[in-house]
């Protein structure tokens, strides 16, 4: 018999691992978001033995994935989260911007008990389809002993919330760990296999996040780029634009064309931060600078926050 404390909450927002194909062997021609979690759920005959409740939050391709969506999110998580019975949520989301919403979690909510992220890569119609077995994964690490924190849990991999990202557009272990780390932990059978730590940090709090859209900062990403140019920043400036990252080339280096508009930016105080557009390393010799070792998206969360901390 369970206890009650080994109750599972898994939250809906849609994805691949809802999506739905007219054929068996598309892989790709699908719409995703299309099934409810009860059904992924009802998919996984092995998960009708946990204690388990399902909840649909959104029903979203999570490339439309909006700020309003997160705020909900971060809510209804943190309410789960408050109720002693529960042992720790799964949010099945899509993959494309699956790295935002686990950063975006663990900044917010830091949570001392645990919150897996997962997903597919096939909709929920294929032939192999990988959500089901990934959906028994996450319950797996949500139900594994010390388990804290946002992490996400794909094709076997368990990858720290503030870590990962998208780095394959096809392959069912679409994701890796940042370029300095490494896997936080392996499913293998069900049994959870940890090399580090658990994400750890200090919650900022899910209201945070304002619930009206039109609340949140305007927080843009730029690409330094060969033939750069400086009206696209100029045109965000004039438009109002709040705080920009730049994905910039290499060890943080940007376009001359883009000098005179990221000045501009910066004298009349809207933030402007560096981030490295290289799939590997961080920009060297810049410590300071808060988006040095992020990703261009993990950097525009970050600096979202901080705009919204600041009010
Ligand atoms: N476009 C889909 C989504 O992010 C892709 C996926 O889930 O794999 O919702």
């Amino acid at each position: 018999m369970q206890s009650r404390i080994e109750r599972i909450v898994i939250i809906g927002t849609g994805g691949t691992i809802a999506g739905a194909a007219a054929s068996a062997t598309d892989n790709v021609g699908y719409k995703a978001g299309q099934l409810s979690v009860d059904s992924l759920v009802a998919a996984v005959p092995a998960l009708r033995a946990e204690s388990l409740e399902a909840e649909q939050l959104a029903q979203l391709d999570s490339k439309d994935m909006d700020v309003s969506t997160w705020a909900r999110l971060a809510r209804r998580v943190q309410a789960h989260l408050d109720r002693p019975e529960v042992r720790g949520i799964v949010i099945t989301h899509g993959t494309d911007t699956l790295e935002e919403t686990a950063y975006l979690l663990q900044r917010v909510l830091s949570p001392q008990k645990p919150v897996v992220l997962t997903a597919a890569m096939r909709p929920a119609t294929a032939l192999q389809a990988d959500g089901p077995q990934n959906l028994l994964d996450a319950v797996a690490v949500a139900k594994s002993e010390g388990a804290c924190g946002v992490v996400a849990v794909v094709a076997g991999q368990v990858l720290h919330g503030l870590e990962l990202r998208k780095t394959h557009t096809y392959r069912l272990d679409a994701f890796e760990p940042g370029p300095d780390s490494g896997l936080l932990a392996v499913v293998e059978e069900g049994a959870v296999r940890r090399f580090r730590d658990w994400p750890q940090g200090v919650a900022l709090g899910a209201s945070t996040l304002p619930q009206d859209a039109s609340d949140w900062p305007w927080v843009e990403v730029l690409a330094s780029h060969a033939g750069a140019q400086a009206r696209a920043l100029e045109a965000w400036h004039q438009a109002g634009v709040q705080g920009v990252v730049l994905a910039c080339t290499g060890n943080g280096t940007v376009h001359q064309a883009l000098n005179g508009p990221v000045q501009a930016l910066r004298q009349a105080g809207v933030p402007v931060w560096r981030t490295t557009r290289c799939a590997q390393g961080r920009i060297v010799g810049a410590p300071e600078e808060k988006g040095a070792a992020l990703t261009p998206w993990a950097a525009r969360i970050e600096l979202t926050l901080e705009l919204l901390q600041r009010r």
